[in-house]
């Protein structure tokens, strides 16, 4: 018996000593793979943010897809999975942002070049430093192809992407009224708003002779109309007339027009409209262009209200310059005290959009930006993006696991509006527009002739990661794209299902004409015991690597795998892990045992399974057969039960314990010689079936168990078909 499994399993000498023999073997590329392989089998790992270290999140996806990678490289597929590290945008402009905070920097002070060059050493630290914890993990991804969201050749193909949809009428400039987070000085899309519920009080306001309801009287200075429901009959005499209103400004002229979009039953049913301000006013102000005056900003970017279009007002001094809510404060004191101020509900409860990242209360504003347009179909013909996707995952073309995402999937696809992918940041990929005067130029490089300056804002994140699969296979500099493209499985979280999912469909799609991915796995939210939410704040995150340090990696793969069902909660703790090591435990100790009786191969000729013998082989078979069928079907948490189980307490407790009276026999005896048989089968099998979640403990393993031919490293061993 070889001397190291006198000792304990020692998972912190085996696992770095495994991975170097992977990586060195070559056999992470698929290009390396041994005999002959024609069916790809492909997984773009979705690239972790390089702004930090890996979390338990990333450890989930790490041990999903690498089991997913393992078992088919062993079933014979050319099969690839291509890592990379995402620039993350505006998710690491914040991270920045925290670090110049504490350095007393503000980077809003840092000319853009240096503050630029600043996060990109920044990220290839942390580059380095993931890459390093995903080895750490076992991940058996192809670090020869590894891709960076702002390599040279994935931005160009992102400038492709977006002139053609430019050419085609569907990237446009506009300025419309977008979501502005006043802290982080960006807009945001509408799948990066979080929206709370907040009580407020909500002012009854006089209007001449309307009372209308507000809760954010401070944008009274911005309004431009009044606006009533058309059937509403109260109001029927007045609209499409001018009243005379007092403001805290002095006396004005207001309009009443009658809208859809007002609620009869909300406050008076009389609403004010401001459609600088406000995303529903601007809606209206759109609706009525000819009958009432356009947005007039009495807000600024940081916040404050900005009354310097009121130069001829002087009582606006008053107000010029005061933060939101302290206008809003003096407002109700001064209106109360001039009689305009009618009533108020102190304890108004309402939905406010808030900035995901810091909770900041999004302030509306119109600004010229790029959209990418939805649901309108492109100049030359075909079908729109939304319409891309709708259509492919109602042919059945893309699949989701859990099924039930499909449903959420459609209901968001329908009510989709245009994408802002604009971003007031420096860290990111600048969009390639160019003006002048008039003009505009969208291309890579500057146009001929004088006087062209280049936008400053760069694309929102999920701009280039919505084009993911297809740029990294197209940018790898081989016949990639054309051999693993469609990729299989798109394994993430489904809480980006919306950010990132959704548009991988539709910029797959559009720019390839074909779709990116054929089933999307979408794991849950990772929980502690409790089923709380992991926080720093509240103390229970669990550090992956740490875990993977202490209990080794196949235990936390196997924890992270046992209860993980697709879309649901994975619920981790410590114990649960601990309790995985102990299986590693028993598996090193069964190959000791197995090792001490079979270190000479069984002769042949003496081998004779009794009906028993042959019964305890048909449920081998049925294990294997199972847990191939769950891994085929992606019940990955079903596979690694049912070989926990069958190890444990059908092979040690029974087949093992069944066989020591014959293995104390004589050599050479059938008892014997068929007993050592039957062992080296069961345990052969089983190592092989449990290396896709252990791959490290397996593979040490394997190393001694004799076999026959050409010795092999486990991860390109045959799976086993009994
Ligand atoms: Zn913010």
């Amino acid at each position: 018996m070889p001397s190291e499994f006198d000792k304990p399993y020692d998972p912190k000498s085996v696992e770095p000593e495994m991975y170097k023999k992977w990586e060195e073997s070559g056999f992470f590329n698929p290009d390396n793979s041994p005999g002959k392989r024609t069916k790809p089998f492909t997984i773009i790992m979705p690239p972790p943010n390089a702004n930090g270290s890996l979390h338990i999140g990333h450890a989930v996806f790490v041990t999903l897809q690498d089991i997913m990678i393992r078992f088919e490289r062993m079933r014979g597929k050319k099969t690839l999975w291509l890592p990379g590290a995402d620039h993350a945008g505006f998710e690491t402009q914040v991270v920045f942002d925290k670090k110049l905070e504490k350095e007393g920097r503000n980077r809003f002070k840092i000319p853009r070049e240096k503050l630029y060059r600043e996060m990109l050493n920044f990220t290839a630290e942390n580059k380095t430093v993931m890459e390093n914890q995903l080895r750490k993990l076992g991940a058996s991804c192809d670090w020869s192809r590894e891709k960076f969201t702002l390599d040279k050749d994935i931005i160009e193909i992102v400038y492709n992407t977006f002139k053609k949809l430019y050419n085609d009428g569907l990237a446009y400039r506009d300025s419309k009224i977008v979501n502005w987070c006043t802290k982080h000085q960006t807009t945001l899309s509408d799948v990066e708003i979080k929206y709370v519920e907040r009580k407020d009080p909500l002012y009854y306001i006089k209007y001449g002779p309307v009372t209308l309801a507000t809760v954010r009287l401070e944008t009274k200075f911005g309004d431009t109309a009044v606006a009533v429901n058309p059937k509403d009959k109260r109001y029927k005499d007045l609209v499409g007339k001018e009243i005379e209103i007092q403001t805290l400004l002095g006396p004005a002229k207001i309009k009443v027009i009658a809208d859809e979009m007002v609620d009869p039953k909300f406050g008076t049913g009389a609403v004010k409209v401001t459609p600088a301000h406000d995303p529903n006013d601007f809606e209206v102000w759109r609706r009525h262009k000819n009958e009432i005056p356009g947005p007039r900003p009495v807000i600024d970017q940081y916040g404050r209200i900005d009354l310097s279009g009121f130069s001829n007002r002087p009582a606006a001094q008053k107000y010029h310059g005061l933060k939101i809510l302290e206008a809003r404060k003096i407002m109700e004191e001064d209106m109360q005290k001039e009689g305009l101020m009618v009533k108020i509900d102190p304890d108004y409860m309402h939905t406010v959009a808030t900035c995901y990242k810091c909770g900041t209360i999004l302030e509306p504003r119109i600004l010229p930006q790029w959209f990418i347009a939805m649901t309108a179909k492109p100049k030359g013909g075909g079908k729109s993006l939304r319409d891309l996707a709708i259509e492919a995952v109602k042919k059945g073309e893309i699949k989701f696991m859990p099924q039930r995402m499909e449903k959420i999937f459609m209901h968001w696809m329908k009510n989709l509006r245009d994408w802002n992918i604009s971003r007031q940041i420096v860290w990111g990929i600048q969009i390639p527009a160019w003006y002048r005067s008039e003009e505009t130029y969208v291309g890579k490089d500057k146009p001929a002739g004088e006087n062209w300056t280049q936008d400053t804002d760069v694309f929102d994140t999920w701009f280039s990661s919505g084009q993911w699969p297809f740029a990294t296979l197209m940018a790898t500099g081989k016949n990639d794209f054309k051999t693993f493209y469609p990729t299989n499985v798109l394994e993430t979280g489904w809480d980006i299902l919306f950010f990132w999912v959704a548009r991988m469909i539709m910029l797959g799609k559009y720019s390839t004409g074909k779709i990116p991915f054929k089933t999307v796995y979408l794991h849950g939210l990772v929980r502690d015991k409790d089923r709380q939410k992991m926080s720093k704040s509240k103390g229970n995150v669990i550090d992956p690597l740490g875990m993977a340090e202490q209990y080794g990696t196949d235990g936390l793969r196997m924890a992270l795998v046992i209860g993980n069902l697709p879309g649901n909660d994975v619920i981790i703790s410590e114990e649960k892990i601990r309790g995985y090591r102990n299986f590693a435990n028993k598996v090193w100790n069964a190959s000791r045992f197995v090792l001490m009786h079979v270190a000479k191969a069984p002769i042949k000729n003496k081998i004779k399974y009794s009906k028993q013998k042959k019964q305890m082989l048909e449920k081998l078979k049925e294990c294997n057969k199972k847990v191939t069928k769950h891994l085929e079907e992606y019940k990955f948490h079903h596979a690694a039960d049912t070989l926990y189980h069958f190890f444990w307490h059908y092979y040690a407790d029974k087949v093992i314990e069944h066989l020591k009276k014959d293995l104390d026999s004589e050599d050479g005896t059938v008892e014997k010689e068929t007993a050592k048989a039957l062992l080296l089968k069961f345990h052969t099998t089983l190592i092989k079936l449990l290396h896709p979640f252990m791959p490290h403990i397996t593979e040490k393993i394997w190393e001694h168990i004799p076999k026959e031919g050409e010795k092999k490293l486990l991860m390109i061993e045959e799976w086993p078909k009994l």
